[in-house]
């Protein structure tokens, strides 16, 4: 007989790891976690830059945690140390390089439609985050300075003029890793940082005072283009600047194909869910940042997943 997951996961980053974890916790057992990329929390691991200090108040937003996962302030390293021991742990399938293309409900629960063949499970659990596309900016980018413009640190080295664009927490942290051996510059639509938490505030705010990094504040930028082997930045005041880079730190959108071909509903960038994080579909539920217009937090993810086990176990029939 075809084999039926009593639970499917879509998207290994923390709200799908929790999920599975608090599932497996109260009890549930057969669970699969369904990962595109090669390894879980692929967000941890491409957006943060190496040594990134994680904080649980992420965002400045104290979040108490509910579950039974004990997660605390640390680095990146330490937090995919944390999520390789709660995986190592329990008897859980995680499928990496599995990108789910679809889910369809069907008389056994659902189908989820994966490269080379689908996949059955009773209940769904869609946890596929926001960076998965990396917000752009609306002005055009020109093909020819396309490999000068970065949503990541990665193609950063020392001794280049760098402009980071955007005023949250990792537009912060980007700034200031890079201000030691580059000259930096933020460049940000509002006057002042402060949706960002207090300990990158302060960060900026020391960087700035010392000089180590130029703020742009009720900056915004018209167009780019290509000048010398530089960017060219044309600002909307009329003036401009050359740099050897951009980094946009502006967030994530709704995988709103996605959520369209698997039937879920949207409003206002985000899917439509009751209190129990359950769509439209009944059994199919979402957590995580893609509840969240702007993106959440780990611990809000972590918080999630647990709401959703406790809900799907007291209800099963
Ligand atoms: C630069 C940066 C710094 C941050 N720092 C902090 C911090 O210090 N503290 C904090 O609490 N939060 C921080 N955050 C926010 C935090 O990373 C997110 O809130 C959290 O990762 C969201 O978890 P999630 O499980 O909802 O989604 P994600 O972590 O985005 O995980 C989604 C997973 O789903 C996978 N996936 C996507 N599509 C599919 C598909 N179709 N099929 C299968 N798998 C798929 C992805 O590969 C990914 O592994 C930061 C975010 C960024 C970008």
């Amino acid at each position: 007989m075809e084999n039926i997951y009593e639970l499917a996961i879509i998207g290994a980053g923390p709200a799908g790891i929790a999920t599975a974890i608090e599932s497996y916790a109260l009890g549930m057992r057969g669970i699969v976690l369904l990962e595109k990329d090669e390894n879980h929390n692929a967000t941890i691991r491409k957006f943060y830059k190496d040594n990134k200090r994680v904080d649980v108040d992420w965002k400045g937003q104290k979040v108490e945690l509910d579950g039974s996962i004990y997660f605390v302030d640390g680095t990146k390293e330490s937090t995919l140390d944390f999520f390789d021991q709660l995986l190592d742990n329990e008897a859980m399938t995680l499928r990496t390089h599995c990108e789910v293309q679809k889910i369809q409900k069907d008389k056994d629960g659902f189908e989820i439609s994966v490269a080379g063949g689908t996949i059955k499970a009773r209940h769904v659990v869609v946890t596929i985050g926001r960076m998965g596309k990396p917000n752009k900016p609306e002005y055009k980018i020109p093909p020819s300075i396309k490999s000068q413009v970065h949503f990541t640190l990665d193609a950063c080295s020392f001794g280049e003029k760098i402009m980071v664009i955007g005023g949250g927490d990792s537009a912060i942290e980007y700034a200031v890793e890079l201000c030691g051996k580059n000259e930096v510059s933020i460049c940000y639509r509002r006057n002042s940082f402060e949706r960002a938490n207090p300990t990158n505030q302060n960060d900026i705010a020391k960087a700035i005072e010392n000089g180590c990094v130029n703020a742009l504040l009720n900056t915004e930028i018209m167009e780019l283009e290509s000048e010398g082997g530089c960017v060219k930045v044309v600002f909307k005041d009329g003036s401009s600047a050359l740099f050897d880079r951009l980094v946009y730190a502006i967030g994530g959108t709704t995988p709103s194909g996605f959520l369209r071909s698997s039937g879920i509903r949207e409003a206002d960038g985000k899917p439509v869910h009751d209190e129990n994080y359950e769509t439209n579909i009944e059994g199919l539920f979402v957590a995580g940042d893609i509840t969240q217009e702007s993106g959440g937090s780990i611990a809000l993810g972590l918080n999630h997943g647990f709401a959703i086990a406790n809900y799907i176990i007291s209800n099963r029939v």
